[in-house]
């Protein structure tokens, strides 16, 4: 939705094909980075998004048994982007918002309850795609084919793109709770990651609830993990609330760390989870997928408005290379880094990982640049977004919403 919603503002025709008869509702990322709020302020939803989100400047990490370890306050950075926070929104929302955008735009034509089953290159360049529709089977002709269907993604299947990676032994459940958990464990941040070698934890605040993720372990059932009374039990466990925690919705799912092998294959590109997956420590998966939709976007616009094959070429190859890097290097890294940092059971590592947490919070040029990592500003800073290939001068920040 945002790589058809950037493409219509440059005015590129876009089809979007859809399985689900409506967009999804279901509670999932929560988190939007600095730099992701330049690039969604740009297509015009900062003003709703900062109406409906929470904005979150400090978060902490934290240790289940010794308590704060260190808080990182986003408004150092404030000197850089107008929006040295996180927001934290859930990720439904800005679904619905860019749905609403969409159906308004002349440019954009949406299939829903369409599901796609092959895609092709097209001999003379351009690419196609097969689709099931509710009356039978359509073949949809473009110049350009864009795989934003997720981790399991038909497009990325049918380029027999491999998606190396590994899948962690535990999975992770998030519960979420009308409570505020400000009140019952006074002191903590609206965004918390919780160290402990047996059960980690990560508290965030969203405009509708509390969420807690914590892990499962590989032998327990879902319908063990997933039982209200021990969803209860562990809540209490976090912090005692004699009312008794209402849980509003739960969720139980597996976390990968991969990438695809190749981002692009002639004139079919892959972005978002179709291109990458990760744990969701520090909030990086959707925002990162959304850095490749408008990268890609502005790509395809520049082409659509005029040039040579060769820099056509040089376009997708830019966005290929880039955006692959941006997901191996800073993406993979941060989050395995991150979800280690929590789960870690040797007693010196842990030792080592808080002190180094603390080290870099007390300087104030390693907690910047730890921030702008977090924040995803370094890498969009480093490689721009969509920038015209061999260009590399940093873009500046995108004005205030
Ligand atoms: C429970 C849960 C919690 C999460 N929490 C976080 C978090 O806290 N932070 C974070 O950053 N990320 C989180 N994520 C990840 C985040 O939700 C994803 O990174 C994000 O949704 C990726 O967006 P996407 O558009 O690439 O893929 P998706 O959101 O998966 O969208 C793909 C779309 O393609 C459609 N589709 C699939 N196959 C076809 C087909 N063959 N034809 C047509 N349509 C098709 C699907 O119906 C779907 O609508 C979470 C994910 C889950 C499941």
């Amino acid at each position: 939705m945002v790589a058809a919603a950037s493409l219509a503002r440059l005015g590129v025709p876009v089809v979007l094909i859809e399985a689900e008869d409506e967009p999804k509702t279901d509670w999932r990322a929560s988190t939007f980075h600095a730099a992701t709020l330049e690039l969604l302020a740009e297509l015009g939803l900062g003003d709703r998004m900062h109406a409906e989100g929470l904005v979150v400047p400090v978060y902490h990490f934290r240790d289940r048994r010794e308590g704060l370890v260190a808080a990182f306050d986003f408004t150092l950075l404030a000197d850089e982007t107008p929006y040295p926070y996180r927001l934290q929104l859930n990720q439904q929302h800005l679904v619905r918002m860019l749905h609403e955008r969409l159906r308004a735009l002349p440019e954009v034509e949406l299939l829903f309850g369409t599901r796609v089953t092959a895609v092709e290159q097209e001999p003379g360049g351009g690419a196609s795609v097969t689709a099931r529709t509710p009356d039978g089977t359509r073949v949809l002709h473009g110049a350009y084919v864009i795989g934003a269907d997720g981790p399991g993604s038909t497009v990325r299947r049918s380029l027999g793109v491999d998606f190396h990676g590994y899948t962690y032994p535990e999975r992770f459940l998030i519960a979420s709770t009308s409570v505020d958990l400000a009140e019952a464990l006074p002191g903590i941040a609206e965004v918390n990651y919780i160290a402990d070698p047996h059960e980690w934890l990560f508290l965030l605040r969203t405009p509708e609830s509390w969420r807690a993720v914590w892990p499962v372990p590989a032998g327990q059932s879902e319908e063990e993990a997933t039982e209200v009374a021990r969803l209860q039990r562990q809540l209490q466990g976090v912090a005692p609330w004699a009312a008794g925690y209402p849980i509003i919705d739960r969720q139980l799912y597996r976390v990968h760390q991969r990438v695809a092998e190749r981002f692009r294959v002639g004139d079919i590109a892959l972005i978002g989870d179709a291109a990458h997956i990760n744990s969701p420590m520090g909030g990086v998966g959707l925002n990162s997928g959304i850095h490749d939709a408008v990268d890609l976007s502005r790509r395809i616009a520049r082409i659509a408005s005029g040039t040579s094959p060769a820099v056509a070429e040089a376009e997708l190859a830019a966005f290929a290379d880039v955006r692959h890097r941006v997901a191996v290097e800073y993406v993979q890294a941060d989050t395995q880094r991150n979800t280690q940092r929590l789960r870690e059971t040797d007693e010196e590592r842990r030792r080592a990982a808080h002190a180094e947490m603390r080290a870099i919070a007390a300087d104030r040029d390693r907690a910047r640049a730890y921030m702008r990592r977090a924040s995803l500003l370094e890498s969009v800073r480093r490689f721009g977004v969509g920038l015209p290939p061999g260009q590399t001068a940093p873009q500046a920040p995108a004005p205030v919403h």
